[in-house]
């Protein structure tokens, strides 16, 4: 997701912003239509979400319009919307066999869920390690000279299920929080999910296509871009703080 023009208002007029979304989809043959993977349906949806954060922003100042928020908040809209790619309710609007016409079984949709699932509680904890390492190097407030692979080890260590490989350093090899600009950012890959997952509990309870709570997602998040505090924001369509139970369960760990 892109734009060409963002969202900002002056007096009575509201200069409506241009997005756009750009993917490489799997093309149709002389035989088949484009019959898209999951992965591609996964991340249309992901960047919808992104286009409707862009799309439905009622700002002031482009700024801080659309999404244009803290970067451990941009991520929900886009996350959310992923949660639909499992929802047989949603599937059967439009994912039928292509000769067919039939519809995908539940039992196919569960094995997608279960094959994503897969050592689950150990890719968490792996996220959550790289997440305190991250925070480790970024809280130092006087210049290090101490031997990296210690601490990089005290640092993962509520983490750590296997044995550490000898004469490794995740420290060394860390792009992302050095290079890549998440620097004492990195957990904002789990908190997304922990938001993305609770509010789609709230879909889930009311019904995937309830329009109430699409409506209250709109007004207290979509059209807010970053004009207030996302805890502010979240709060005023969850109702509460958001808990890691429905990602806990989501991911099969709790039921
Ligand atoms: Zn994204």
């Amino acid at each position: 997701m892109s734009d060409f023009k963002p969202q900002w208002m002056e007096g009575t007029m509201d200069s409506r912003p241009q997005i756009t979304i750009v993917m490489n989809f799997t093309r149709p043959t002389d035989t088949k239509p484009a019959l898209l993977t999951f992965d591609e349906v996964k991340t249309f949806l992901h960047e919808f979400g992104h286009s409707l954060h862009g799309m439905l922003t009622k700002c002031t100042y482009q700024a801080l319009s659309g999404t244009n928020v803290y970067r451990d908040f941009v991520e929900l809209p886009s996350q959310l919307m992923e949660n639909w790619a499992s929802q047989k309710e949603f599937l059967d609007g439009f994912a039928v066999h292509y000769k067919t016409g039939e519809k995908i079984p539940q039992e196919l949709i569960q094995k997608i869920i279960d094959s994503e699932n897969f050592n689950t509680a150990y890719f968490c904890l792996r996220q959550l390690s790289f997440g305190y390492l991250d925070m480790a190097w970024h809280t130092i407030e006087k210049p290090f000279d101490g031997d990296v692979i210690a601490y990089e080890k005290q640092a993962m260590a509520s983490t750590q299920i296997l044995p550490m490989v000898p004469n490794t350093s995740m420290s060394a090899t860390f792009s992302h929080i050095f290079a890549g600009g998440y620097a004492a950012g990195y957990y904002s890959y789990k908190w997304a999910e922990v938001l993305d997952a609770d509010a789609f509990s709230v879909f889930e309870k009311n019904g995937i296509f309830n329009k109430k709570t699409a409506d209250s997602f709109r007004k207290n998040i979509l059209e807010k871009g970053g004009t207030e505090h996302p805890m502010v924001l979240y709060k005023r369509f969850r109702g509460q703080e958001p808990t890691i139970d429905a990602l806990l369960k989501r991911n099969g760990i709790t039921n």
